[in-house]
This record gives structure tokens, C-alpha cells and sequence, in this order.
């Protein structure tokens, strides 16, 4: 009988070190200190992190998430052809010139690990210097670069983003994967841009949406839902066969337009070609725009934009869109500018969810815009390394510390975690390590918002995926308190 009471209270014994430690320590409350005690060591922030379950990652950019490296080994095995000097890509013969050489040329010469290491540079910011050129110039031109190189990827490129996610214990990618466009023939519609143009100018809102009624009814008549159709099936396949989504991980994707377009009857006919498909799609989950914010094309479209999206959010209530908005700060633009792209993107268009939104403080009536956010509940995503390259925005710099204190809701994410060279865990070592009074228990809430906030249109995907990842967040409070009360 005693030996059974000594088996028995050591089987409690073992049970409850599982879960707590001597003085009744919740796991929970055992983890939060424990993370206050490295805050400033960022290589156990590192291991921390990498461990713990992120959610998911509702702002990337398929190409920009590629590592260079995947790139550089596609276009060597595609043997394509390199200009020596401008590092400029081509997939067929080009005219011939001293400068250009094939890859298998390149390599029998023994010239490919510096043909490597240069591209490197020339795709990302691997060993970016202050000083080669402006920072957001090297971001932004990166896409244009290695173009070639991503289209060849269209598919590997999406395995190699879920096997990181995977491996970083991420469980869920929201990606803007490709642009959808409305290919029509759209010559006789071009008086159409001085049209919107004009009322643009006379911030005519009514009138815009007249014209946007009947550009819509031409697109519909030229056929633009079986192109969008075309688009929509070819990413349905794509999800399909990859087997993009398993026990422990999803894919989604969002459709998008690019803002720096110089025709905005295009523009228009694109946005309403991701609308349709993502109305018509369960793994299309939503819409967004992108590109430099700071362009003079962005610049000077900016209201017609967000009437477009208004004029979407009318026509397609179902579907939920992000947008960039207030990827801008003092010195990018004139200060003037900086005070109502988030306001538009939240007052006029109706966003879901911001991206960025790192002009925060130089809105208009900021206060009243915070409130707003908070309580139609439209999320912030924050991109800390990419606002820390592009922007040169960090530390108390960012507004993120706005956001929290307004109670806004809050995701972390990447941006473009290759172009970037940085990955989901290195976001949660900068805001754990840079903002130290946010606490564990907000950590931990922003991971649960990124499926929250998510745009998951299956009700049961996205109960099931926050039901795991509760567990799975539990797990790790309990075994890694384990571990370390063990050491
Ligand atoms: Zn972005």
C-alpha cells in the first residue's frame, strides 16, 4: 500500500512539473518572466522564437520572399543568359554582345561563385552598404531583377516558402502571390482617363462612381469573368497538385494591384479582376495594392485609388481587402503628404486590414483615426525589418507604440523575407527585444491575430487552425518550461 502511494505521488509529482514548478507557477506566467529575463540577448530571443508557434504571416509578397540563392540555382539550371556588366537576366538569345554570356559559360570559365555573390547583392540586401544607393531604390528595383528567375518559380518558389514556414513553426501564409489582370483590349476606353482624371481633381465622389458603374458593365461585356476565371482556376490547380495545405499548415493567397500603373482605367480593370476572383475563390481570401507608395504615380492617384476599393467594397461585400497604406515618412514625400493615407484607407475605401501604416503619427486627427481603427477592428501589420531598410524607420521611431496604446489590433509579418534576407522569427526577436514593455501575454496575442485577422473564408478552417494553435502555443509554455527548469 505504501509503495503504491509513493508511485502515486510521484506520478503527481511528474504531472504537475509538467505543468507547473514549486510555488505553483502557471506555465504561462513562468514563460513571461522568463522572456523579461533575455530581452536584451538576442540569441535567446532567437531560440525562443524559432521555437514558439507564430500563427501566420499575413503580409508577404511571393517573390520578394524567395531567397536569391533559389533564384540564382534556377537560372544556372535554365542556363540563361547574363549581361556581365548590368547583371540583367534573359531567358532567349539576346543580340550578341561581349557582356553577355550564358550561365554553363560563365561556370566553365570559373567565374560563377563571383557571378553568384554579385547577384546575391543585386537581388537582396546581402551586404547592402550605406551609400551603394538609396535603400528603397536597391528594394524596390530587386523585383524587376530577378523577374525572369521568379517566373521560373511559380511553383518551387511556393514550396520553398511553406517548407520555412513550416521549419519556423509557422502555420498559416496569407500571400500576395500573382497580380490578377484584367486582359482585355481596353484601346476605345482611353478617354476614360482624362474622365477620372478630371474627377479626381474635383474630388467628385459621386460622379466617380457613376463612371466606375459603367467602366465596370464594358469590362463585364468584354469578357473580363472568363479571364478572371482563367487566373482563378490556374491558382485553384497550382494549390491543388503542390498540396499546399496539410494537417499542420495552410496557404492562402490574395490578389493584387500595383498602384504605380500609369493607366487607370487598367488599374480599375485590374482591382476589379481580383475582386471577381476572389469572390469566386475560397483559396483567393483577398485583394491588395502594392509598389512604392512614394512613386508620383501612387502619389497622384491616391484618391482615385481608394474610391476604386470604395467602389469595390460596394460591389463585392463579400470580399476583404488590405491595403498598403502609409508606407511613407518625413523626408520620402513632402509633409503635406503624410497626413491621410492611412485616414483615406480606413475612412474611404473601408480596409480591413493596413499594411504598414508606418505615417501613423503625422495623420490628421490621429487620435480619432486610432479610435476608429480600434473599434471597426481593422488590423495593423507590422513589417519591422522592412520599415527599418526601405524607410529607415525603427525603435521609437515606429508606431507601433501607437497602435498598442490604442488597442488596435496587431499582426507581425514579413513584407519580403528574401529580398530581405530575414525570416518571421527575427520580427518577434525585434519587437520582444526593441519594445520591451510589450508583454508576453501581447506576444502572444498578436500570434492569435494573425488567424483572427486572417481572411480565411472557411469558418471551420479557421476555427480549427486557431484551436491548434492554442494547443500548440500551450505546448510550448510546457515544455519549455520543462527544459529550463530541468537545466
Ligand atoms: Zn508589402
Amino acid at each position: 500500500m505504501f509503495k503504491f502511494f509513493v508511485r502515486l505521488s510521484l506520478l503527481l509529482m511528474f504531472f504537475a512539473s509538467a505543468f507547473t514548478v514549486p510555488g505553483q507557477v502557471s506555465a504561462e506566467k513562468y514563460i513571461s518572466d522568463y522572456l523579461n529575463s533575455i530581452r536584451d540577448n538576442r540569441a535567446l530571443l532567437t531560440a525562443f522564437f524559432q521555437q514558439m508557434p507564430k500563427g501566420g504571416d499575413l503580409h508577404n509578397h511571393f517573390s520578394g520572399s524567395i531567397y536569391a540563392e533559389s533564384y540564382f540555382d534556377y537560372a544556372l539550371k535554365a542556363d540563361f543568359w547574363v549581361n556581365l556588366k548590368t547583371l540583367t537576366l534573359y531567358d532567349k538569345a539576346p543580340a550578341p554582345s561581349a557582356d553577355i554570356k550564358r550561365f554553363s559559360e560563365v561556370k566553365a570559365a570559373g567565374g560563377l561563385d563571383d557571378l553568384r555573390y554579385q547577384l546575391l547583392r543585386f537581388w537582396s540586401i546581402k551586404d547592402y552598404f550605406e551609400g551603394d544607393e538609396a535603400s528603397d531604390k536597391h528594394f524596390f528595383d530587386a523585383f524587376d531583377k530577378f523577374d525572369l528567375a521568379s517566373k521560373g518559380l511559380a511553383q518551387d518558389g511556393l514550396l520553398e516558402l511553406k517548407q520555412r514556414a513550416k521549419a519556423e513553426n509557422v502555420q498559416y501564409i496569407e500571400l500576395m502571390y500573382r497580380s490578377a489582370k484584367h486582359g482585355l483590349d481596353l484601346s476605345d476606353l482611353k478617354n476614360y482617363a482624362f474622365v477620372l482624371d478630371s474627377l479626381q481633381r474635383q474630388k467628385n465622389s459621386t460622379g466617380l462612381a457613376v463612371v466606375l458603374d459603367t467602366l465596370y458593365a464594358k469590362f463585364i461585356r468584354k469578357g473580363v469573368e472568363s479571364k478572371v476565371q482563367d487566373y482563378t482556376q490556374a491558382i485553384e490547380k497550382t494549390h491543388r497538385e503542390l498540396l499546399l495545405d496539410d494537417s499542420t499548415f495552410t496557404m492562402r493567397f490574395q490578389g493584387y494591384v500595383t498602384r504605380v500603373l500609369e493607366d487607370q482605367v487598367a488599374l480599375f480593370g485590374n482591382l476589379v479582376a481580383s475582386f471577381l476572383s476572389a469572390e469566386r475563390s475560397n483559396l483567393i481570401v483577398g485583394v491588395n495594392i502594392v509598389a512604392p507608395e512614394d512613386n508620383p504615380n501612387s502619389m497622384r492617384n491616391y484618391w482615385l485609388h481608394m474610391h476604386f476599393f470604395k467602389w469595390c467594397k460596394k460591389q463585392f461585400p463579400t470580399v476583404k481587402f488590405s491595403m498598403h497604406a502609409g508606407e511613407l515618412t518625413l523626408g520620402l514625400v513632402k509633409p503635406e503628404e503624410l497626413n491621410w493615407h492611412i485616414n483615406a484607407a480606413v475612412r474611404e475605401a473601408g480596409a480591413h486590414r493596413i499594411g504598414h501604416g508606418v505615417d501613423l503619427a503625422y495623420e490628421n486627427k490621429v487620435y480619432d483615426l486610432l479610435k476608429l481603427m480600434q473599434t471597426q477592428q481593422v488590423a495593423v501589420e507590422i513589417n519591422l525589418t522592412s520599415n527599418e531598410y526601405i524607410l529607415k524607420v525603427k525603435d521609437d521611431r515606429h508606431p507601433i507604440t501607437l497602435y498598442r496604446s490604442s488597442k488596435v489590433p496587431i499582426v507581425i509579418s514579413t513584407d519580403d523575407a528574401g529580398i530581405l534576407r530575414s525570416n518571421l522569427t527575427e520580427q518577434f526577436v525585434l519587437l520582444a527585444n526593441r519594445y520591451k514593455n510589450i508583454s508576453y501575454a501581447e506576444i502572444k496575442q498578436y500570434i492569435l491575430n494573425s488567424i483572427k485577422f486572417s481572411f480565411i473564408e472557411e469558418e471551420k478552417l479557421k476555427l480549427k487552425l486557431t484551436h491548434n494553435l492554442q494547443q500548440q502555443l500551450a505546448k510550448f509554455e510546457q515544455q519549455l518550461q520543462l527544459s529550463l527548469v530541468k537545466k
